[in-house]
């Protein structure tokens, strides 16, 4: 049953908790490879489920447009205090709603629409909210894109740094969602000093890989970081903007008033409660556990004959082009998925298919390695993989039922925060 459990709830809204149960069951049973997902602490699922849902907060801590702040500027001072502390920044911004909105506040912040920006293309890599055609990002401004190389499935570097003298850019992004290779801040700073850019690092994907030390951190090269707090920093979905103290208040007038109202602040001690556990020492030893356990599944994968762009994986994210295994992203993912493996179809570089259903897969190791999963599962669960996508091949749903029994028998041994079976 989900933990904390929901004896209210089950009495007065049958339907909803029946579904909440269902999907933390699902939570339980299936091996979660998607890079972006996490297992919060039951301590962070309380915080985000209590009474400070209730109360409205216009405004910063000390400066607000409701009465009643008693409680809630110390929440959400702690939690700027311990991001100040956990990432060694000088100013936190704690409100964003989610990713989209914090980098929608930078753009508000330091560009006008019909500006250039710069940022690795979506399709290689990069985000919607840096310039895709598709988001507000790509309508009202004038993204031009940097790319992976076809030979090494790396950032250019030599491109990025051409198209920035060429273009001029307001405002240049580096990281993205599928991006399995360290970010070379430095050689961001530089590109982006030698054309008066501001910088912006969107570390949603890796924050808590900085956080516990086992990727470099931008602080003291990029302007403006962005994350959000439910990837691998393991927290609630929110997001915050970190900068130096130059930019604290063109972010904090982007963000309120220019962009949301009320803070969400059952969300903001929940932020808080995360960026305390990430300051352990046991979260460093997660962050470089996920990495180590990255790296094993990269390797039987490879083993196994898959194409990874880039050859492997630095961080705890690996994207495979199945166009080896003759066999679309989407049926692949679809596959696994009944088999009990939850990851996402993704596009490639250079991907010769339609992103609705593309060449490749992308999977990653947070989730796992919250439930206490390391290298010496990584091989198995490699081999279910290919198993999966094998039989996806054939159309044979019984060895997907087989794999899918065998992943629920392994994981009845890894206990998950918010869900813990029924007492007998
Ligand atoms: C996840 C992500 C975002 C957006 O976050 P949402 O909370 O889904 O809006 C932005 N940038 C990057 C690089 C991300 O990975």
């Amino acid at each position: 049953m989900h933990q904390p459990p929901l004896p209210d709830l089950t009495r007065n809204d049958p339907e909803v908790a029946t579904l909440i149960e269902a999907e933390a069951r699902r939570q339980f049973e299936t091996i979660r490879l998607i890079p972006s997902e996490n297992y919060v602490s039951t301590a962070v699922l309380e915080a985000c489920s209590s009474v400070l849902t209730n109360k409205y907060s216009e405004g910063y801590p000390g400066k607000r447009y409701y009465e009643g702040q008693q409680v809630i500027d110390p929440i959400e001072e702690l939690a700027i205090e311990r991001a100040k502390a956990l990432f060694g920044v000088e100013h936190v911004n704690v409100q964003p709603y989610s990713g989209s909105p914090a980098n929608l506040a930078i753009y508000l912040a330091f560009a006008s629409p019909g500006d250039t920006i710069m940022s690795v293309e979506l399709a290689h890599g990069g985000h919607l909210t840096h310039g895709s055609p598709v988001s507000i990002t790509g309508k009202w401004f004038r993204p031009v894109h940097y790319h992976v190389r076809r030979d090494t499935g790396r950032i250019d570097l030599d491109q990025a740094r051409d198209l920035a003298r060429a273009e001029r850019p307001k405002l240049i992004f580096c990281g993205g969602t599928a991006l399995p290779r360290t970010i070379d801040f430095p050689a961001f700073a530089e590109i982006a000093r030698e054309v008066g850019a501001i910088l912006v690092a969107d570390i949603s994907h890796i924050a808590g890989l900085i956080a516990g030390g086992a990727h470099p951190s931008p602080v003291g090269y990029a302007d403006v970081i962005s994350t959000t707090t439910h990837k691998t920093l393991r927290g609630p979905r929110g997001a915050m903007l970190m900068s130096t103290a130059e930019h604290a208040t063109a972010l904090d007038k982007a963000v309120f008033p220019g962009l949301q109202g009320g803070p969400h602040n059952h969300t903001t001690a929940g932020i808080a409660v995360a960026l305390r556990e990430a300051s352990l020492p046991d979260f460093r030893r997660y962050a470089h556990q996920t990495v180590a356990n990255a790296k094993a599944l990269a390797a039987a994968l490879i083993e196994r004959g898959y194409d990874l762009v880039s050859g492997g994986t630095d961080n705890h994210l690996i994207l495979i082009d199945l166009t080896r295994q003759e066999i679309g992203g989407k049926p692949a993912a679809k596959a696994l998925d009944r088999a009990g493996i939850e990851l996402n179809f993704n596009t490639v570089p250079y991907d010769p298919r339609k992103p609705w259903n593309p060449s490749g897969i992308r999977l990653g190791t947070p989730a796992v390695t919250t439930r206490g999963l390391t290298e010496e599962q990584m091989p198995q669960i490699a081999a279910w993989i290919d198993e999966a996508i094998q039989a996806a091949r054939k159309d044979d749903e019984a060895t997907l039922t087989r794999i899918r029994g065998e992943v629920r028998e392994l994981l009845a041994a890894y206990p998950m925060p918010g869900w813990a079976p029924t007492p007998a």
